[in-house]
């Protein structure tokens, strides 16, 4: 039986994950997958955006702002639907023609994608962190049940295997790995002096500037911590975070009985990517292959010290309401400012712990609760890197 075509609508598909979405199209079309793009949204990089555009002939274009669909206007194929702003992004994401979403907008916009796919029936591949991360019982509330979302992140994607395999009852806890990023191995006095290009090599995976620097101080996997509880409805005690540094174990889960069972893959971004694409089916060959013998897996935990921001973005989620929210714009904010070259590695952490001191969290009720909390948390941020809270 041939399977009938899947329709995608790839959101943020100029990004990192993006790209390798469309990498992992053309392959799978290549020996005769029937995937169709049928939208592409990103925001400014319209040169690529256009590329992309004339190679798979989507119905609908969507970017950033009127600037950007000035821009990419002349370079579109006839017939292509051209959308832009918020608006234009909801409408790629309940997109008519699609059936499967991939959302991998970077930043909090993400969250209007997954909302607008899930109220428009979509089955959603999840990428965007901000989605769980910011607005998790918003998404809960629209999610109409747990399989209309296929998680991408690996370490999700590697829970979401594993568990619809095993019976619930039997998991005592489950496990994700973190490799510890760019600086796992530096004494902690030696964190201040670090360079944003150092902090851009990260040891085992390729991917975007914010989140390897949120590799490197461990605020992604508070963040990823915090998604694993909404997506899998699980309790913190349930969710435990082992240093892992091969990044070859995604995620483990642990059995009642003392038996672990584990998943493991290259760190390569394709493999999750695709299997959410195909999802419920794995086609091959692999995007790239692990082999076994030679191979050795180390597990060690968390050294609390190495990594304050990962507590900090931990608590803000036990916290829940709108200080995810707070921690996510303050950090994206902090990021921004090492990466320039305005703030020490250091003062991610120290910042985020300066903000969230400062905020008393409140229930998230809509859209709007989310976008105060985003704003009041970036301009106390900027203030932190302009000298008020650091000369403290
Ligand atoms: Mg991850």
């Amino acid at each position: 039986m041939t399977p009938s075509p899947r329709r995608l609508a790839i959101l943020g598909a100029t990004g990192s994950i993006g790209t390798q979405a469309l990498e992992v199209v053309r392959r799978l079309r290549a020996q005769g997958e029937p995937l169709q793009v049928v939208a592409l949204a990103a925001g400014r990089r319209v040169q690529a955006l256009a590329a992309l555009a004339r190679e798979f002939h989507p119905a609908l274009v969507a970017v950033a702002g009127e600037e950007e669909a000035r821009a990419i206007r002349p370079l579109l194929p006839a017939g292509v639907e051209l959308a832009r702003g918020r608006e234009g992004l909801a409408r790629a994401a309940s997109h008519p023609q699609a059936d499967l979403v991939l959302n991998a907008v970077v930043g909090a916009l993400g969250l209007y994608a997954t909302l607008s796919a899930l109220e428009a029936g979509k089955t959603l591949a999840l990428a965007n962190k901000e989605s769980l991360v910011v607005g998790g019982e918003l998404v809960l509330s629209a999610r109409r049940h747990p399989e209309q979302i296929i998680p991408v992140d690996s370490e999700h994607a590697g829970l979401y295997q594993l568990l619809s395999g095993v019976a619930r009852e039997e998991v005592e806890k489950v496990w994700i790995t973190a490799s510890g990023g760019a600086f796992r191995d530096l004494a902690p006095e030696q964190l201040a002096a670090v360079t944003p290009q150092q902090a851009l090599a990260h040891p085992t995976w390729r991917m975007g500037p914010r989140i390897t620097v949120d590799s490197a101080t461990l605020v992604n996997k508070a963040f990823e911590v915090i998604e694993a509880r909404f997506l899998f409805g699980l309790s913190w005690e349930e969710i435990g975070v082992v240093l892992h540094p091969q990044s070859i174990v995604h995620a483990l889960l642990e059995l009642r009985d003392g038996s672990f069972v584990a998943q493991l893959a290259p760190p390569d971004m394709r493999i999750p990517i695709q299997a959410a694409l195909t999802h419920p089916r794995r086609l091959g060959p692999p995007p790239s292959r692990l082999s076994l013998p030679g191979l050795s897996l180390e597990f060690r935990e968390l050294p609390r010290e190495r990594y304050p921001a990962y507590w900090t973005v931990l608590a803000a989620g036990q916290a829940g309401g709108t200080a995810p929210a707070v921690a996510n714009a303050a950090d994206e904010v902090l990021v921004e400012a090492f990466l320039a070259g305005r703030l020490p590695f250091t003062g991610i952490a120290a910042g985020l712990d300066w903000v969230l001191a400062r905020h008393s969290p409140s229930e998230v009720r809509s859209l709007s609760d989310i976008e105060a909390a985003d704003s009041w948390a970036r301009a106390l941020a900027r203030e932190f890197v302009d000298g008020a809270g650091w000369a403290a």
